[in-house]
């Protein structure tokens, strides 16, 4: 039996307001991240969810920590990243936002011929320096070249495992119950077959505990 964990996951899609009642997202349903945190206190860990707006259960055992933008969820993982030894960002953080969010709903005849749009934070790169001997799992959703993208987004984001999703696909990807997914670590890659979340969340936990035990030894 391995020791127990602090592991702060994050899940879910990110909303960038346009004004009060639109905003910029993504298909994500929070599924692989909430099925992250319940294989994590399954196998005795304390867990701390990071959540973007889900129509799902939270976990039992788990307290989770609501936002809904980008720079929200930033804060919050800036925020816990001292408490644990792992993160898991399983979130789809939202990559642009309106550069100016209207206060007030905008009246359809108000509509802009276009909307500015500007980056939000990279929150991996944000953390990056705070990694100190933390273990970082990121997700990758991509339409092609898994490989080749888990690879450069492992280094770019200084992370020991990438879990590449295959999106864009039926039975893979947002909202499915099912991934098809590679798993890129410095050393390996692992084409997995496909399997249900709730397994691949399993097996990154069980790689977790895996790599800190052999830091530890
Ligand atoms: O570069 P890409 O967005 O494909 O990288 C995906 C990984 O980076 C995921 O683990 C995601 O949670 C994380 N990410 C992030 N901040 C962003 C965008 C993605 O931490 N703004």
């Amino acid at each position: 039996m391995s020791h127990s964990l602090r592991i702060l996951v994050t899940a879910g899609p990110t909303r960038e307001a346009i004004d009060p009642v639109r905003f910029i997202s993504n298909p994500s349903t929070g599924r692989m991240g909430y099925a992250v945190a319940a294989a994590a206190v399954g196998h005795g860990h304390d867990v701390r969810l990071v959540t973007g707006p889900v129509a799902l259960d939270t976990p039992d055992g788990v307290d989770p920590i609501r936002v809904t933008t980008a720079r929200q969820m930033l804060e919050a993982v800036r925020r816990h990243l001292a408490w644990c030894n792992a993160l898991v960002m399983a979130a789809a953080v939202c990559d642009w936002r309106p550069a100016v969010a209207a206060e007030h709903k905008l009246k359809k005849t108000e509509m802009p011929d276009s909307l500015p749009l500007e980056r939000t934070p990279d929150i991996l790169r944000e953390v990056a320096d705070l990694k100190a001997d933390r273990i970082y799992v990121g997700f990758a959703a991509e339409t092609r070249d898994l490989e080749s993208e888990g690879r450069r987004k492992l280094q770019e984001k200084n992370l020991d495992m990438i879990v590449a999703n295959r999106v864009g696909v039926e039975d893979s990807g947002f909202g499915a119950e099912t991934n098809s997914a590679m798993i890129v670590t410095a050393g390996a890659v692992e084409r997995l077959p496909l399997m249900k979340k709730n397994e691949l969340a399993a097996r990154i936990i069980e790689w977790i505990e895996g790599r800190r035990e052999s830091r530890d030894a």
